[in-house]
C-alpha cells in the first residue's frame, strides 16, 4: 500500500572542519506523489551508510551532484518497488541506489539497479553494492594481488576493509589488518581469516609492521591516511602499490585549513622501492562493476566470503548511524533497517 506521507531527513548544516552533529539534520514529513513517466516510487527497507556523506555534505567531493542546505540527505540503500512508470521495473521488484534518507522516494528509474534474484537485501548493500564494488575493483585493478603477496590494509575490520582481506586470502596474499580495539583485531583473524592484525589504538604500528612485515609490504591498501599511511610507507617491498581508497583521519578537518595534516613524510621511500601510490574511485570503473557483481555473487553463494553487517534500526536513528563511522563503533558494514 502506498502510504499518503513520508519521513525524510534534510541536510541542515554543512560540518566543514568539525565532527557530525545531530543538528546537521532535520526531520521532515512529506508528501508521497505518484511516480511520473520514467519514474520508480520505491520502500526503504535498508540504508547504507559510507563515511564519503560527510564529504557529500560539505559539497567537496568533485565527483558528484551539490547537495542543498534543506534538500534530502543523499545515501545508497535497498527497497521494494510499490509503483512504477518505468518499464524496466515492477511492483515487488527489489531494488538498489541512491535512494537517499528517505521512507518512500521517488525516483528517476535510469538510476536504479535491481538486485539479483536469491541475494539477501542486507548482502546487496554490504557484500555487494558500492562497498563490494569498490573492495574488489581497487584490489584487483590498482593492488593487482599475485599469491605469496604481503598485502596490508588499513581500517581493516571496517566494510570495505574486511572484504578486501577475505578477497586477498582469495587470491593467495598474505593478509595483515589494521583496526582500533583488542576486539576488531580478533574477529579479523578469528572470524574472516586474516593472518595478523594491528591494534592501532594499542600498539606502535611501525614496529609491529617491522615485525610482521620483515620483507616489507607488496600492497598496502588505505582506508584511513595521517600517520598509519605514513608508517606503512616506510615499510614498502620493492615494487609495491599503495591503493589510496579513503582517508578517514582527514574527513573532519577542513581541506583549506592550516590545520589540515601534512603529506606523509615518508613518501620519499617510493623512489626507493619503486612503489606506486594511486587513487580509487570508484565511479571512474563502472566498465568492470558487472566483473564485481559476477565474482562477488559467485563467492558469496559459495560461502567463500562472509557478509556479517552492522544492523542498527529505524529510520529515526539514520544520523546516529552515520556518526557510528566516525567514532569507530561499526563492526563490518554499517546497515540501517527501517520498520520491520
Ligand atoms: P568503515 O571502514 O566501515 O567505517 C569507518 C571506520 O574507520 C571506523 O569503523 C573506524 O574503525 C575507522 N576510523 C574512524 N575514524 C578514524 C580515524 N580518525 N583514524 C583511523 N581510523 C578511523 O567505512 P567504509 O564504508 O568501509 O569506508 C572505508 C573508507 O573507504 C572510507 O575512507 C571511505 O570514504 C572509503 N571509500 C572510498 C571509496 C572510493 O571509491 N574511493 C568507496 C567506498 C569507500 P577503527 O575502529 O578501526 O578505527
Amino acid at each position: 500500500m502506498i502510504p499518503a506521507t513520508q519521513r525524510q531527513w534534510l541536510v541542515a548544516e554543512r560540518p566543514i572542519g568539525r565532527a557530525l552533529e545531530p543538528t546537521d539534520f532535520r526531520l521532515a514529513e512529506a508528501v508521497v506523489t505518484e511516480p511520473a513517466e520514467g519514474e520508480v516510487l520505491v520502500r526503504t527497507v535498508y540504508l547504507s551508510f559510507d563515511p564519503a556523506q560527510k564529504s557529500w555534505m560539505e559539497n567537496v567531493a568533485s565527483y558528484r551532484d551539490p547537495v542543498e542546505i534543506g534538500g534530502v540527505m543523499p545515501g545508497s540503500g535497498v527497497g521494494i518497488v510499490l509503483a512504477s512508470r518505468h518499464d524496466g521495473f515492477a511492483p515487488g521488484d527489489a531494488v538498489f541506489g541512491d535512494l537517499g534518507w528517505a521512507e518512500t522516494p521517488r525516483l528517476n528509474g535510469e538510476r536504479l539497479e535491481k538486485v539479483a534474484e536469491g541475494i539477501p537485501l542486507s548482502a546487496a548493500l554490504s557484500v555487494l553494492g558500492g562497498t563490494g564494488r569498490t573492495a574488489y575493483l581497487a584490489l584487483m585493478k590498482v593492488g593487482k594481488p599475485v599469491a605469496g603477496d604481503t598485502l596490508l590494509i588499513s581500517g581493516a575490520a571496517g566494510a570495505t576493509g574486511s572484504l578486501v582481506g577475505q578477497i586477498g586470502k582469495l587470491a593467495g596474499c598474505r593478509v595483515i589488518g589494521i583496526a582500533g580495539g583488542a576486539e576488531k583485531c580478533a574477529r579479523l583473524t578469528e572470524e574472516l581469516g586474516f593472518d595478523a592484525a594491528i591494534d592501532y589504538k594499542a600498539e606502535k604500528v611501525r614496529s609491529r609492521l617491522r615485525e610482521l612485515c620483515p620483507r616489507g609490504v607488496d600492497i598496502f591498501f588505505d582506508n584511513v591516511g595521517g600517520e598509519i599511511l605514513n608508517d606503512a610507507l616506510a615499510r614498502l617491498a620493492v615494487g609495491a602499490r599503495v591503493v589510496i581508497c579513503g582517508g578517514i583521519s582527514r574527513y573532519n578537518f577542513d581541506p583549506r585549513s592550516p590545520e589540515m595534516p601534512a603529506g606523509p613524510r615518508n613518501y620519499f621511500n617510493v623512489v626507493f622501492t619503486g612503489a606506486t601510490i594511486q587513487g580509487f574511485l570508484l565511479t571512474h570503473h563502472a566498465r568492470d562493476f558487472a566483473e564485481a557483481d559476477t565474482r562477488l555473487t559467485d563467492w558469496l553463494r559459495a560461502g567463500r566470503i562472509k557478509a556479517a553487517p552492522d544492523l542498527q534500526h529505524g529510520f529515526e536513528n539514520a544520523p546516529a548511524t552515520l556518526m557510528r563511522l566516525f567514532e569507530g563503533r561499526n563492526r563490518g558494514k554499517q546497515l540501517l533497517r527501517l520498520g520491520d
